[in-house]
């Protein structure tokens, strides 16, 4: 099975993704983390992509596709592989289909959870996290007994700057840029599904195992 998450900030696609590739067995592959691993055992394309990251530049396309091509070559892939954070551009969707093809296989499904913009911004912007203790609250769905307070410490209920409106705001409109013609992509390769992520948790998990069936 070899799968493709979409989905903007705050769509719940962490969690989906532990819950996918724990039933279907096949490894979660995060860009950040594949990175972050290249990075610290300085192979030959960590070294090359901290160099671009050092001097605060973008890794290239082509050497992005290289780090998850190399990834994707690794055993535990056999099965298949769930990606998260790639492809996020259609030349690295086009560049990836390529390396599939070349391995006479393909994708099997992009995977898009959905969730409207209004619905993200009142479930980000309502979090408070305890400035002394860091316990997390949601003003709407998680609240404090007393309104600003933490229940554990006492402390002050503080909102982080990342999930600020203008924050939040900012970051959906440039994954929609970025995300609109990858999934046009998906939809004219005929691999685009669409699961409602407005729904509970497990609710949103059914909607994919629907999706991708029974088999591994
Ligand atoms: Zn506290």
């Amino acid at each position: 099975m070899k799968i493709i998450l979409l989905g903007p900030p705050g769509a719940g696609k962490g969690t989906q993704a532990k819950l996918i590739s724990g039933k279907y067995s096949i490894p979660h592959i995060s860009t950040g983390d594949i990175f972050r691993k290249n990075i610290s055992e300085k192979t030959p394309l960590g070294v090359k992509a901290k160099s671009y990251m050092d001097k605060g530049q973008l890794v290239p396309d082509e050497l992005t596709i290289e780090i998850v091509n190399d990834r994707l070559q690794n055993d535990d892939c056999k099965n298949g592989f769930l990606l998260d954070g790639f492809p996020r551009t259609v030349k690295q969707a086009e560049a990836l289909d390529k390396f599939l093809e070349s391995q006479g296989t393909k994708i099997d499904s992009a995977l898009l959870i959905e969730v409207p913009q209004e619905f993200i911004l009142d479930r980000m912007t309502g979090r408070r996290v305890c400035k002394d203790c860091g316990a997390s609250y949601h003003v709407k769905f998680n609240p404090s007994k007393s309104e600003g307070k933490c229940d554990l410490c006492g402390g002050e209920l503080i909102q982080r700057k990342d999930d600020t409106k203008e924050t939040v705001k900012e970051r959906l409109d440039v994954y929609s840029k970025q995300t609109a013609p990858l999934v046009e992509y998906y939809k004219n390769k005929e691999s685009l599904c669409t699961v409602d992520g407005t729904q509970e948790i497990e609710e949103v998990f059914h909607s994919i195992c629907d999706i991708l069936g029974s088999d591994k």
